[in-house]
């Protein structure tokens, strides 16, 4: 099986995107096929720089390595649509030749005036057909002598597919069905734009039969075009090679209505894009997936079930355990919510399997950025009290801060409820017997301070509450021996005089 990942390079790739790609890769790695990314940057108009280099950023980010491509190359190059314009050139002027193609000579002002005619008129929307084709200026309508010699002044020209009424289009979906459209319906599209560059139906259609692509996943919004595409397979004579179709359902807004866009990611505050992205303005800057704090194998996991599942209860997959399951008929047809606390709930789970010395990695950079280079024995420690009360890797900083800083400020409401001064000295004591522990350790501070609670008739709930907010400022967070333990015997003595004086 040959399957391509075929986006336009018109801004950054959108997380819809990244699955089209995810369920193409999956797909071809399960067959042992071939997994090519084309890059489709025919629209001028809509070319952004950046923006290629961003999907293969993002492609190698989550893992999804391309077998054939434009850095990668392959047999079948080149990989970028814009390299191969003399290619679609000869394609479409072998249709005109055929007569299942035309050249057509009305300016956009002309096409204008058309619309507007229709509408003053009250008829429905201007389709270019076969029904208006004759009423404007192109090869069928006009002399052999007059349209050669429009070629020959240089005059401006697309070159239009000649759909042919009567027509039968059956799509067999392999995820929606049996899908039919009628050749009356379909427009004659261009193929072939007066900038020389061929449109998207075109260098899709040439490129998807050159370079042998068995299977075509991709959005639900192509589906449409797919019947104008199989108008251009039956017109070159591939009808019988043609790729199998299989078209994703959207992916919904978290509220389940309507389609999830990238203003959603910005209103809501959640990555919507696998990147960050600098656009020109605040509105077109987005935070990515990985500037979240998300690990790349949650990502995938996350999208793998945005539109399929496995048939079982499993929820965690490894990228292996996704490519041995999945299956274009798990695939549902209905939009898929995207869930963004299912996403949290996923990173969680990778983050407390993940095991402590590969944490360590992943949160040294984050730590360092606020100006902490902890020693890698000792950081694997703090992941590990950490891991289990953690979404997002930044969130190890967030919540564990006070284990590199010192505390500023104590939980007041704490103190104020819990704290009685007649206690200082007995508190201070406890500091004190704790200093002269050889062993400190969550064990050895436990058992001690629980002695004496005991002997001085105080309960858990009035010491523990205390010593917590004493060496960490908090009420929250890993169990207060553990938290000692890490800060060992002097920093901690420390923060518990300070405190007890300072309450
Ligand atoms: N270039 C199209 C896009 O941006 C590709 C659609 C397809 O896969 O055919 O999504």
């Amino acid at each position: 099986m040959r399957l391509r990942f075929a986006p336009s390079p018109t801004g950054p790739l959108h997380i819809g995107g990244v699955r089209t790609a995810l369920y193409n890769y999956l797909l071809a790695k399960k067959t042992g096929g071939t997994f090519v990314l084309r890059i489709e940057d025919t629209d001028q108009t809509r070319y952004v720089a950046g923006a290629e280099k961003y999907i293969l950023e993002a492609l190698q980010w989550l893992g999804l390595q391309v077998d054939e491509g434009p850095e990668t190359g392959g047999p079948y190059g080149p990989y970028r649509q814009s390299e191969r314009k003399d290619i679609y050139r000869a394609y479409v002027e072998e249709l005109v030749a055929q007569d299942k193609a035309y050249y057509a000579f009305d300016s956009a002002e002309e096409l204008d005036a058309q619309r507007r005619a229709f509408q003053e008129k009250g008829l429905p929307p201007f389709k270019y057909d076969a029904k208006q084709r004759m009423q404007m200026r192109n090869s069928l309508s006009l002399s052999a002598n007059e349209t050669r010699s429009l070629i020959e002044s240089g005059a401006p020209y697309t070159i239009r597919l000649k759909v042919d009424p009567g027509e039968e289009i059956l799509i067999n979906d392999r995820i929606r069905g049996e899908v039919r459209f009628k050749s009356e319906e379909l427009d004659d599209k261009i193929l072939f734009k007066a900038d020389g560059m061929p449109t998207y139906h075109l260098a899709n259609v040439v490129d998807d039969h050159l370079m042998k692509i068995t299977h075509v996943i991709r959005g639900e919004e192509w589906l449409p075009s797919t019947a104008h595409h199989i108008l251009l397979y039956r017109a070159f004579g591939w009808e019988e090679d043609m790729p199998a179709f299989a078209h994703l359902p959207l992916i919904l807004k978290p509220t389940g209505k309507g389609k999830l866009s990238k203003r959603d990611g910005l209103k809501l505050g959640i990555p919507v894009f696998p990147l960050s992205w600098k656009g020109e303005s605040e509105e077109e800057s987005f935070k990515g997936f990985r500037e979240f704090g998300f690990d790349p194998r949650a990502v995938v996991n996350f999208l793998a079930f945005l539109g399929w599942n496995p048939g079982t209860e499993q929820e965690i997959f490894t990228i292996e355990g996704l490519i041995a399951a999945f299956s274009l008929d798990k695939i549902g047809k209905a939009g898929a919510r995207f869930d963004y606390d299912k996403a949290l709930w996923f990173n969680q789970q990778y983050i407390q399997s993940s095991d402590d010395t590969q944490l360590a990695k992943q949160i040294a950079p984050i730590l360092a950025k606020h100006g902490h280079h902890a020693e890698p024995a000792w950081l694997e420690k703090f992941c590990h009290l950490l891991k289990e009360r953690v979404s997002l890797y930044p969130e190890f900083w967030e919540q564990g801060k006070y284990l590199l800083e010192a505390v500023r400020e104590y939980d007041s409401k704490t103190v104020r409820k819990k704290w009685k001064p007649e206690r200082r000295p007995l508190f201070l004591k406890l500091a004190e017997e704790l200093e002269q522990l050889d062993n400190f350790t969550a064990e050895s501070t436990e058992q001690h301070v629980k002695a004496f609670a005991e002997r001085h008739e105080l309960k858990i709930g009035e010491i523990f509450p205390l010593l917590r907010v004493a060496l960490t400022g908090t009420t929250r967070g890993p169990g207060i021996f553990d938290i000692m333990e890490l800060l060992g015997k002097k920093e901690s003595i420390q923060r518990l005089q300070t405190a007890f004086n300072s309450f």
